[in-house]
């Protein structure tokens, strides 16, 4: 079943109805400054729309409920914050997380024809044209880390330099790319939302420098029908730098197209990207969550024996 949190509807961001012009007791036409201002942007906004557009990106994909196309073209990018040096160490996973991939071998996934075929370089994988990886393990809520290297060597733009991608349940992508001096539509760059969310700011380090993920994953919520009963959430750190907090997915990611979503097991594989260029990738660990705090239950009250009347 698809769900319904995606709709074609929506107001397009800068298409402001023109105000009403403002007659003061004279009968003299006044405007005021702001009105002015605010009808001399409608009537650029008329003239030309494409004049908008800044960089790469679509002026002719479906309007998302937030009132952005998909990769609009005219969506402002975020600024750039410079996350400091790039860790010297892989961080430590936690006693309980599950770790994925520690250096040593592709054990924990699976690959195109059910074989992992990315190559190991120094102590990372290395995506090599063989096809996405997916864990073998399923997680439902989670708790991400991973540290990602987009090619030292720079080679292509946009969304041909250095893509891959984290997909929650093989769907629900956090993309990975080197959006380091490397315009491309806001909600494809590196932390964002593919095709829906921009991140707050654009922390990326430079190609070949180490980055850090922190992600944490509220799987959606399906009814016993099929319908959506809460979207996919996802909090989203990249180096330390807070890009998404708790932001809703507005479902399964798409190119080019609405996102939506179609119900599925509460666990799924997580994904990563080959999108042909060698990203790298090192330190990938998984903690469970239990959001919904089901081992924390207060027991149910005891049932009180009634007073006794007339005490
Ligand atoms: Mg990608």
């Amino acid at each position: 079943m698809t769900g319904t949190l995606a709709s074609s509807g929506g107001n397009r961001p800068g298409t402001l109805a023109p105000p009403r012009p403002r007659r003061d007791g004279l009968g003299t036409l006044m405007l005021r400054p702001a009105v002015v201002s605010l009808l001399l942007s409608a009537v650029a906004t008329a003239q030309a729309p494409a004049a908008q557009n800044q960089g790469p990106g679509y002026t002719d994909t479906p309007v998302m409920p937030n009132g952005w196309r998909v990769h609009d073209a005219a969506r402002p990018r975020p600024r750039v914050v410079d996350p400091g040096p790039a860790p010297s160490q892989p961080v430590p996973a936690p006693a309980d997380a599950v770790v994925l991939f520690d250096g040593r071998n592709l054990d924990a996934f699976t690959g195109r024809d059910g074989k992992a075929q990315w190559a190991l370089v120094e102590g990372a994988m290395e995506s090599n044209r063989t096809g996405d990886l997916e864990t073998k393990a399923h997680f439902g809520d989670c708790q991400v880390h991973l540290e990602w290297a987009a090619p030292a060597v720079v080679k292509g733009e946009s969304q041909g330099r250095g893509n891959s991608g984290v997909f929650f349940f093989g769907r629900y992508e956090v993309q990975v790319l080197d959006s380091y001096d490397n315009p491309t539509y806001a909600d494809g760059q590196a932390a964002a939302l593919y095709g829906q969310t921009p991140p707050l700011v654009n922390a990326c380090r430079k190609p070949g420098e180490w980055q850090t993920y922190d992600l944490v994953f509220r799987a959606p919520r399906f009814a016993a029908d099929g319908a959506l009963l809460e979207p996919a959430r996802v909090t989203v750190l990249h180096n330390g730098i807070l890009v998404h907090h708790d932001q809703p997915m507005l479902g399964a990611t798409a190119h080019r197209a609405l996102p939506g979503y179609r119900a599925h097991a509460a666990k799924g594989p997580i994904k990563l990207q080959d999108h042909g260029d060698p990203v790298r990738f090192r330190n990938f660990w998984v903690r469970e969550l239990d959001l919904d705090r089901s081992a924390d239950r207060a027991p149910a009250p005891a049932s009180q024996p009634a007073e006794a009347p007339g005490k």
